[in-house]
């Protein structure tokens, strides 16, 4: 089944780029979807209109089979259910301490204090940085704030997560923890999307590859299909 469905994106930028040109796919519960494309291809740009930053010109996405209204009921229910990970997590990045940014989220759902403690501890085991939860956030390096702000979007409990080129910049200890991350939460039942411009990531991780160019999905299917010749 779907989780979501996106039908015919349109998108314009205020320059007038024109970055969607008719997007359309299903993105099926429980794969490892990697998003492929160049430098420009419009990933980025499809994937804040998966969870409502950007508001199609024409189009719709589906959650559940229901169209997204642009109200703040409708982003506030997509964005629990929804997650996204910016490729520079000090964009994402704001609270004192590691405790307090991955509480922040949770206690905005308006959870029991019980619920969130509970939360921010998993969140903070799955990712490893039980250990940093005291530290303040803008001491850390760069790895430790990625897997930071992975526990922050974790704690939200999401049925999708979204990556944008999770590994840029990360050295290869990291990439190495990320990489072994996403197939753990995508094993606990989290359906996830990568973008990359990286072939060799997308075919070597992904069961499912959306090929993306100029504002469409060109191609999409299991690696396979997608990197073989005939
Ligand atoms: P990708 O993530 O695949 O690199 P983007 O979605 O970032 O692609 O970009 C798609 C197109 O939109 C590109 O032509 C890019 O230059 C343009 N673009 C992206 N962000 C903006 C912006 N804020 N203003 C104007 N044009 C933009
Ligand atoms: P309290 O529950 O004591 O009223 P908070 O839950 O706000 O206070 O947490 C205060 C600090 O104690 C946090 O910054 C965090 O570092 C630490 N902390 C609280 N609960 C836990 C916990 N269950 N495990 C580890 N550290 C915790």
């Amino acid at each position: 089944a779907s989780i979501l469905q996106v039908q015919g994106l349109h998108y314009t930028y205020p320059d007038g780029t024109l970055a969607l040109r008719g997007l359309s796919t299903d993105i099926a519960r429980g794969k490892k979807i990697a998003l492929l494309g160049a430098n420009g291809a419009g990933k980025s740009t499809f994937l804040l209109h998966l969870i409502g930053i950007l508001k199609p010109f024409s189009g719709k996405i589906l959650l559940h089979g229901e169209e997204v209204k642009y109200n703040r009921k409708a982003l506030h229910n997509l964005r629990s259910k929804v997650g996204f990970v910016f490729q520079d997590p000090d964009t994402q990045l704001f609270s004192a301490s590691v405790w307090q940014e991955v509480s922040f989220g949770p206690i905005n759902l308006g959870l029991s204090k019980e619920e969130v403690k509970a939360r921010v501890i998993k969140a903070l085991d799955d990712t490893g940085i039980t250990s940093l939860k005291d530290k303040p956030t803008h001491f850390l390096s760069y790895g430790q704030k990625k897997l930071v702000s992975i526990a922050d979007i974790l704690a939200m409990e999401p049925e999708v997560l979204i990556f944008d080129e999770p590994t840029a910049s990360l050295d290869p200890r990291y990439t190495k923890h990320v990489m072994e991350l996403l197939d753990q939460l995508n094993q606990s039942n989290i359906t996830i999307i990568m973008a990359t411009h990286c072939v060799d990531i997308a075919y070597g991780w992904a069961d499912w590859v959306l090929v993306m160019k100029e504002g469409i999905i060109t191609k999409e299917g299991t690696p396979e299909e997608i990197f073989t010749n005939d």
